[in-house]
């Protein structure tokens, strides 16, 4: 007990202190070993095992609240009592809550590790770390292998800057069947939207604007029919609004009142181009999606259709009968699981390693170390402006159906070249006269057809040929 005086002063003086009381002050904790100590930001990336400081393709993200979870072992010189981690990131210490050690510890239970939450604003280009676990104690006692590394600090580079991943939410006010109806966008469902974003993507913040309901009179079906038109417009919003490139459109509307009523034959709940090329920005042009707004599923699938539009292909998972069509050749993991012990950093919650990507098609949707990554780099080279001295060139696009079909349907202007697979296209203008050009072909995801982005001559064109998917399309303006 002679240790604990300080503690019980007052108690303790009644008693009697005994003469030659020693002092006590945090020391490495007795009988405690660090095993493993990993940072969580979204999923599980480890900066020590077994001693030795480890490599990981899991990117520090700047400016990001982050776990760290410190594994521990005991042995018979742990006397059971309350120890705490003591992290000290440059010249910020920060401490955990006291914690009664257990036998060990283990990936599927918070409890068995000692825990330190670290402010997003604490994390910066640099951790400059060292931790140590602390009882108090006597200073003879102190352990000095409690504490990791045994001197100095650790540097890791955050892979980038601080980036925030803004959206623009366009609702469409569903006329078709006069109701007029809008998709809930209450500031408590945009905080929903908004923090399934921040959970899933390895930005520092998200920030979420609306627009205005605008008015749809068109049918959009379950089978996706008329949502290409929904598509066009919400290129229009853009271009009208005068927003940044790094900024991404996200279309929502709810074509019933729920979303049984329009899934009961089975349904499409969201439709976006696959932004993958070039592969580090993407398209401007393609910055955005279109999704349902039904409250309920709206959050996992705007998260899920922005995805597509960070040039993410699908995570091969789905449910019996409905396969995504086209996965990711290279997703690490063949039953489309997360791989990796996950932490969602909104909840505080971890998430196993059998969960499935956002990109897949399955339940219990999280974020592979594989998007988590992907989403990184493209964050990294959109979300903190990217602007390319060119001067501005008009595009004209037409979308292209399944059937061959074929429409000119809207016109944007891009400083940046604009991707996609090429096809030759001849230009009709009028009086007859044709000139070659070379067209980008982009396709949907969740649909047969795309958009085909045509250079515009000097000459505007007043109809256009090519061959897309085997197959010989005219078109007329
Ligand atoms: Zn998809």
């Amino acid at each position: 007990m002679t240790a604990r005086c300080l503690l019980f002063v007052p108690v303790l003086l009644l008693m009697g202190c005994p003469s030659g009381a020693i002092d006590t002050e945090p020391i490495g904790a007795p009988g405690v070993s660090i095993d493993q100590i990993a940072i969580y930001q979204g999923v599980k990336r480890t900066l020590m095992a077994d001693g030795g400081i480890q490599d990981s393709e899991v990117p520090l993200v700047a400016g990001r609240d982050t776990l760290v979870r410190v594994f521990y072992s005991t042995d018979v010189d742990y006397d059971g009592g309350e120890v705490y981690a003591r992290l000290t990131l440059g010249d910020a210490v920060i401490e955990s809550t006291p914690y009664v050690l257990l036998g060990g510890s283990a990936d599927d239970d918070l409890r068995t590790t000692v825990n330190v939450e670290v402010d997003g604003a604490d994390v910066g280009d640099i951790l400059d770390w060292s931790i140590e676990l602390l009882q108090d104690g006597e200073a003879g006692d102190a352990n000095p292998g409690a504490r990791f590394p045994d001197s100095g600090t650790v540097e890791l580079d955050a892979a980038g800057e601080v980036n925030v991943l803004r959206i623009v939410i366009a609702p469409f006010a569903y006329n078709f069947d006069g109701s007029g109806r809008v998709p809930d966008t209450s500031p408590e469902q945009v905080e929903r939207i908004r923090e399934t974003f921040l959970k899933l993507y390895p930005v520092s913040d998200v920030e979420i604007r609306v627009r205005e309901a605008q008015p749809w009179s068109g049918e959009l079906q379950p089978s996706g029919e008329g949502w290409i038109g929904a598509g066009i417009s919400l290129l229009g919003f853009r271009n009208a609004d005068g927003e940044g490139e790094d900024v991404y459109y996200y279309g929502m509307f709810n074509p019933t009142e729920t979303i049984g009523q329009f899934c009961s034959q089975g349904c499409l709940l969201g439709v976006t181009l696959l932004n993958d090329s070039p592969e580090d920005v993407g398209s401007p042009s393609l910055r955005l999606a279109l999704g349902v707004g039904f409250a309920e599923q709206a959050p996992l699938v705007a998260a899920h259709e922005i995805g597509h539009a960070h040039g993410r292909a699908h995570a091969p998972c789905g449910p019996p009968g409905n396969q995504p069509d086209g996965p990711d050749p290279e997703y690490p993991y063949s039953d489309g699981s997360i791989g990796v012990w996950g932490y969602d950093i909104v909840e505080g919650e971890l998430r196993p390693p059998t969960d499935t990507d956002i990109m897949s098609y399955c339940d219990d949707q999280f974020v592979s170390d594989y998007t988590f990554a992907a989403f990184h780099r493209r964050g990294q080279n959109v979300n903190l402006g990217w602007s390319v001295p060119m001067p501005p060139r008009t595009w004209d696009v037409i979308t292209i159906d399944g059937e061959g079909g074929a429409a000119f349907a809207a016109s944007v202007e891009r400083r940046a070249g604009v991707a996609g697979e090429a096809v030759d296209v001849t230009l009709l203008a009028a009086g007859g006269a044709a000139t070659a050009a070379v067209g980008r072909f982009l396709p949907y995801d969740h649909l047969p057809g795309g958009w085909l982005l045509v250079p515009r001559g000097e000459l505007t064109a007043v109809g256009a040929e090519f061959v897309v998917g085997g197959r010989f399309i005219q078109v007329s303006r």
